[in-house]
């Protein structure tokens, strides 16, 4: 099933149709969702606004406001992909997505999740391709899991 964002905020005006921007679907096996761009952004672009509900807890699709608010938006940026070299960021006071490189219309928008969360959900392997890649993503906060700390153990024998 395909979710389409839509930026509700900047088409009010202009009223229907709304235009299509973003699509959110699963396009690789077992990767789960990702976000891709319709168009095209320059580096600097605000890309769009967002919003989603509140919650005082965090779930794997939440964003952190502060560290007791959280925000889940199932429609957009939950379903942003980590990247350690990300191509937006995310601006949880402003709610807003702001291009960090040039990204070409089609492309996957990627964020760094540790840019955002004090704790993750879930500690996780990352194989982004990045040069600058840490390998285990953890949030800004807290320490690498012993889950982690095995994984990169093996990651540098490799
Ligand atoms: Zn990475």
């Amino acid at each position: 099933m395909e979710l389409l964002y839509l930026n509700t905020s900047a088409d009010a005006a202009y009223e229907l149709p709304v235009e299509r921007k973003f699509v959110v679907e699963e396009r690789e096996l077992n990767k789960g969702k990702a976000v891709y761009t319709l168009y095209g952004h320059a580096r600097g672009d605000l890309i769009t606004n967002f919003t989603g509900t509140v919650l005082s807890y965090r779930t794997q699709h939440t964003l952190q406001i502060n560290p007791t608010i959280h925000l889940l938006d199932l429609d957009f940026v939950g379903y942003l992909a980590h990247s350690c070299s990300p191509n937006v960021f995310v601006d949880m006071q402003s709610l807003e997505v702001w291009a960090l490189q040039d990204i070409a219309p089609g492309a996957s928008l990627t964020m760094d999740y540790a840019a955002t969360e004090d704790i993750l959900f879930k500690q996780f392997p990352c194989l982004c391709g990045s040069p600058s890649c840490r390998h285990w993503i953890t949030g800004r906060k807290e320490q690498i899991s012993e889950e982690g700390r095995r994984f990169l153990q093996g990651f540098t024998r490799c």
